[in-house]
């Protein structure tokens, strides 16, 4: 079922969790053995991230670097048809436009078509390691809106190539990002905003926060995009933090602010151990408001870190 029904149909906030899949070489059980302590809350989706190619450098002796691209996380739309198949749970694969030509893309949409597959987060997707600036492929879409626009066109039978009247279209329901704290590349919220509504009108359904560890901010963007005439449902992002790393990794990585609160406490910590117990704390409470005010649906990034997102689904779901 499309994300979009389950969310016309809720009538509580619904609940849904991210997933990486396996580095390469990795099994398809430690998916399973992320998922599985999680399906007692019963979410009503799993999305699963796509992972560009990245460049690494080989020694080849002589001083001589050999150049090698090698995608690290292989394998997002088959994880999709697995664990649809294996949970009876919609998924959602996530696509970027990065490393993508449109025929590429449009592949790959066929493909999660004839998996049965009924949705799709459209993404940008992030420059690679070394570029100053995300670079489209050659033919490829420089922005997330290209892409809604070429799903959209899909879901009206309009393929590249193929002629209209012999193509059947598909039906995908299609989600796209957004940042409660303004993407780092936009010039200012407004202007975030006004991108954001492009990708609203040429057909997403339905948004996803960047992970948010401030609620007033979501409360708050959510109230702008609503004045600015984006009326579909912002599900909100939430990631318990859980060990020293974080701390520094998360704010930089993911262009987000701690509030003052957290900050504290986070500053106070010693072993993975205080960071996790302040960071399930933190999302508990910020899950419980979110739920009590109606947010249509709770996002948890596991980032494979399962247990601490089932901590907290113990304490509010
Ligand atoms: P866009 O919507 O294209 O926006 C990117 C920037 O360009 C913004 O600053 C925007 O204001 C601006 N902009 C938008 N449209 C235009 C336009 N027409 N003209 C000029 N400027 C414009 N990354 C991955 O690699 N894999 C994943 O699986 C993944 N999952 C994610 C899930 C969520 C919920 C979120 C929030 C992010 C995810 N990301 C993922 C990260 C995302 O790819 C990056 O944040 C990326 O930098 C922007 O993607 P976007 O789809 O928001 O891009």
């Amino acid at each position: 079922m499309k994300v979009s029904e389950h969310l016309r149909r809720a009538k509580a906030p619904l609940l849904s969790f991210e997933i990486l899949p396996p580095l390469k070489g990795k099994d398809i059980r430690s998916i399973y053995a992320g998922i599985d302590p999680l399906m007692e809350f019963k979410p009503s989706f799993i999305n699963v991230t796509y992972h560009r190619e990245e460049v690494i450098y080989k020694e080849r002796g002589h001083g001589l670097l050999q150049k090698i691209r090698v995608r690290k996380r292989p394998g997002t739309i088959g994880i999709c048809a697995t664990i649809k198949a294996k949970y009876d749970i919609d998924t959602v694969p996530h696509l970027i436009c990065g490393g993508f030509s449109r025929e590429e893309t449009e592949d790959a949409l066929i493909e999660m078509n004839f998996l049965g597959i009924d949705n799709v987060l459209a993404l940008r997707g992030d420059a690679t390691k070394g570029e100053s600036q995300f670079i489209p492929e050659r033919d490829g879409h420089a922005h997330a809106v290209d892409m809604v626009k070429q799903i959209a066109a899909l879901n009206r039978g309009q393929y590249l190539h193929e002629e209209e009247e012999e193509a059947a279209p598909t039906d995908l329901c299609i989600g796209a990002a957004c940042y409660p704290e303004k993407h780092p590349e936009a010039l200012n919220m407004g202007t975030d905003i006004a991108y954001l509504k492009q990708k609203v009108d040429a057909g997403a359904e339905y948004l996803v926060t960047q992970m948010i560890f401030d609620n007033a901010k979501y409360f708050a963007f959510v109230e702008r995009c609503r004045q600015e005439g984006i009326t579909v449902p912002i599900i909100p992002g939430l990631k318990p933090l859980t060990n020293l790393r974080h701390i520094q990794f998360i704010p930089k990585t993911f262009h987000v602010d701690l509030p003052d609160d957290l900050a504290k406490a986070l500053v106070a910590c010693r072993s993975d151990a205080d960071v996790r117990k302040v960071g399930v704390e933190w999302t508990t409470t910020q899950s419980r408001e979110l739920k009590e005010r109606g947010a249509p649906c709770l996002h948890f990034y596991t980032m494979g870190r399962s247990e601490a997102v089932r901590e907290v689904l113990q304490a509010v779901w």
